[in-house]
This record gives structure tokens, C-alpha cells and sequence, in this order.
């Protein structure tokens, strides 16, 4: 008998410890201590990179509120593929230690919690961040009350006659957050897809930024056309008739336009009236073929480089170019962003002073 519960208890630890280590559950511990939640549930996800666990804090007047804490896992395996998000990436020029994982996962938590806040700032709907300390971030909780999370927008179900329509107000509704994603934002999302957007009663949650990327990152366009690519593959299997992944680059990226809602829809609506010869279908494909071959320059000097391209655009050629956007781009929105990002990190910093265990 002894023996069974020994072997039991032996099993217990060893599933638990798996998914949380002795520093993760001192975190948690410290997190309850300072009443960012009272109580942690059991896994919404089990993912390669992080674990996301449902979290209760139970104020003592008023309801309970619900949270999501992301638990990152600290294997250096999972992170190697990650370096070409961080490589390049203006925000970590600071440095980092590729052998030391424990840095590497607070620095993707660290990357989340800010690329979220901008976004949570910028009126997108996606989670509140509300804490983050070394490789685990809690956030608000997206979900119904009775504490299931909402479903990706990969499994969401419509209701109705119409769905056909609510389909394509989806696809429009996503098209213009990735435009306030690059404009606003100033983030590309880089893993965006119907498995990192949530949905609920006609709205779109984004989630899942940790590898977003400013749009000066050496790839942040190349991973922006993906973006594009995953976003139109899913809305066409769906059925909704969507724009090439050429004239949508061009509408998230260009410099005029609206970037609030109901302008951003509108604009949308224009562009399908204003499509020409590449409405027909087979002439869509092959030039979403050419788009997702040509030539993407990786820096803004590159750009400017082609001196002969400058050229074409002043032809009015200009049109065929990927990148004609970044003609015009304004360098100063950037370093804006960076003031603010540090600004809001200072406040952070003190917010953190002179409490608690320090478990760096
Ligand atoms: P991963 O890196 O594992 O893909 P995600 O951030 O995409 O991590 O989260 C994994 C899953 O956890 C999501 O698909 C979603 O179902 C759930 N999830 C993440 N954040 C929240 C949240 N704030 N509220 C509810 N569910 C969430
Ligand atoms: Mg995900």
C-alpha cells in the first residue's frame, strides 16, 4: 500500500514538475502574494514554446476576474528557430545571449508584453497584458465566464443564414487590424493566421505576438507577405472572394489613408470596386505567384539604393514595386514608438521596486 502511494505521489511530482519547475511556481507564488491572481487552473494550451494556464483572482468585494498566465517554456531547442524573429531586431540591439535560454525566454516574454501593450493601446482587441516577470506573463482572459477561452478563429462556428457575408465582414475586419497593426503599431505580426486570432461574436482577438517585429526588421516584409498569404488562403477556403496579397500589402503598408474604422472598411470596399483585370481569378493567382516571388529589399537603404526604381515611381511604374510604400515612410515614427515603449518600461521598473523575492 505504502509502496503503491510512493509510486503515485513519485508520478504526480513528476507530471507536475514537467510542466512547472521550482522557479515558474515561485513566480506564480509571488504573483498570488501580490494579488494579480488568487488561484491558477489547469492548461487552456499546450504549445512547442508555452504553456497558457487559466487564472482566477478573487477580489473581496465584486466578481471574480478571470486571467491567462503564459508560461514560456525555458528548452533551447525551442528557441533556435526563433533567432530570426530577435536577429536584426532594432528593439534587442542591445544584445543577447544565444546560451543562455533562461534569458532567451524572459527576452520573448519581455518581447510580448510590449508588443501587446502597444496593440492593447491602440484599441485592437487582444488580451490586456497585466503582469510579466521573467518568462511568465499573465494577461486578461479571453473567454466566456464560465472560463472557456474563446475559440481560434480556425474553429469558430457561425450562426445564422448569412454566414457566407459574416465571413467576408471577418476577412475585412482582419485586413484592416493588420493595417493598424503596421500603421499604428508600427508591428508586423509575423505568425498571423487563423490559428493566432480568436473569435467571439463578430469580433477578432490577436494574440500570440511574442514574435512580432518592427517594420524595420530586416524581414518584417517578407514576413508581412506571409501574413498576407495565411490570412487570404484561409478567407478563400472559406469561401470569401478575397483582394491579391499585392493590392493588401499596398493597403496595410501606404502611408495615406484612414487607419480608424468605419474609414478603414470603406477604403476596403474601394478597393474591390477599383480592381481591374486581376479580379478574374486565374489572373489573381498568378499575380499573388509573382508577388510572393519578387524581390523584397531588406532595409529602408536598400531602397533607396535602386536609384533607378526611385525613378519608376516617378514614372508612375511605381505601382508594381512591393515596397513603394517605404518611399515614404517616416523614419521619426520609430524612434517615437522606442520613447514611449522605454517610457512606459521605466514606469514598469518602479512599479517593481522594493517588493517581493528577486528571482533573477
Ligand atoms: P503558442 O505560442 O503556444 O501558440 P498562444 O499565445 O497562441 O501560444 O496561445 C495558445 C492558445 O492559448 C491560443 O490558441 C488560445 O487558445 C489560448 N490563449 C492564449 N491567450 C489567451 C487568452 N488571453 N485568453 C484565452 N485563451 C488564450
Ligand atoms: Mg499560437
Amino acid at each position: 500500500k505504502a509502496e503503491e502511494e510512493r509510486t503515485r505521489d513519485k508520478a504526480d511530482r513528476a507530471t507536475t514538475e514537467q510542466v512547472l519547475d521550482q522557479r515558474t511556481r515561485m513566480i506564480l507564488l509571488q504573483m498570488i502574494n501580490r494579488g494579480i491572481v488568487s488561484e491558477v487552473h489547469g492548461t487552456i494550451s499546450t504549445g512547442k514554446e508555452a504553456n497558457v494556464y487559466h487564472a482566477v483572482l478573487q477580489a473581496d468585494d465584486g466578481p471574480a476576474v478571470q486571467r491567462a498566465i503564459k508560461v514560456y517554456k525555458t528548452s533551447i531547442m525551442v528557441f533556435k528557430d526563433r533567432e530570426r524573429y530577435i536577429a536584426g531586431e532594432y528593439r534587442f540591439q542591445k544584445g543577447y545571449d544565444k546560451s543562455n535560454s533562461r534569458k532567451m525566454v524572459k527576452l520573448w516574454a519581455e518581447k510580448e508584453f510590449r508588443n501587446m501593450r502597444r496593440i492593447y493601446t491602440a484599441g485592437i482587441p487582444c488580451p490586456e497584458p497585466v503582469h510579466l516577470k521573467l518568462h511568465v506573463l499573465a494577461m486578461s482572459f479571453l473567454g466566456d465566464r464560465r472560463g472557456w477561452a474563446y475559440p481560434r478563429l480556425r474553429d469558430a462556428v457561425l450562426a445564422g443564414d448569412d454566414t457566407d457575408q459574416q465571413w467576408r465582414t471577418l476577412y475585412v475586419q482582419l485586413l484592416g487590424i493588420m493595417r493598424r497593426l503596421y500603421r499604428v503599431c508600427r508591428l508586423v505580426h509575423a505568425d498571423l493566421s487563423e490559428y493566432n486570432v480568436l473569435y467571439n461574436e463578430g469580433t477578432l482577438y490577436i494574440i500570440d505576438v511574442s514574435q512580432s517585429v518592427e517594420p524595420d526588421h530586416p524581414r518584417a516584409l517578407e514576413f508581412l507577405r506571409m501574413d498576407i498569404k495565411n490570412v487570404g488562403d484561409f478567407f478563400r477556403r472559406k469561401g470569401v472572394d478575397t483582394l491579391t496579397d499585392r493590392v493588401i500589402f499596398d493597403f496595410v503598408t501606404s502611408v495615406e489613408g484612414p487607419t480608424e474604422e468605419p474609414g478603414l472598411s470603406e477604403a476596403i470596399e474601394r478597393l474591390y470596386e477599383t480592381r481591374g483585370d486581376e479580379a478574374a481569378a486565374d489572373d489573381a493567382e498568378v499575380d499573388n505567384e509573382v508577388f510572393r516571388n519578387q524581390y523584397i529589399p531588406q532595409t529602408l537603404q536598400q531602397v533607396y539604393d535602386i536609384e533607378k526604381d526611385g525613378q519608376r515611381i516617378e514614372q508612375g511604374e511605381g505601382g508594381k514595386l512591393v515596397y513603394k510604400n517605404l518611399l515614404a515612410e517616416n523614419v521619426v515614427d520609430k524612434k517615437e514608438q522606442q520613447q514611449e515603449d522605454d517610457e512606459e518600461d521605466d514606469e514598469s521598473e518602479e512599479d517593481e521596486s522594493g517588493s517581493g523575492a528577486d528571482l533573477s
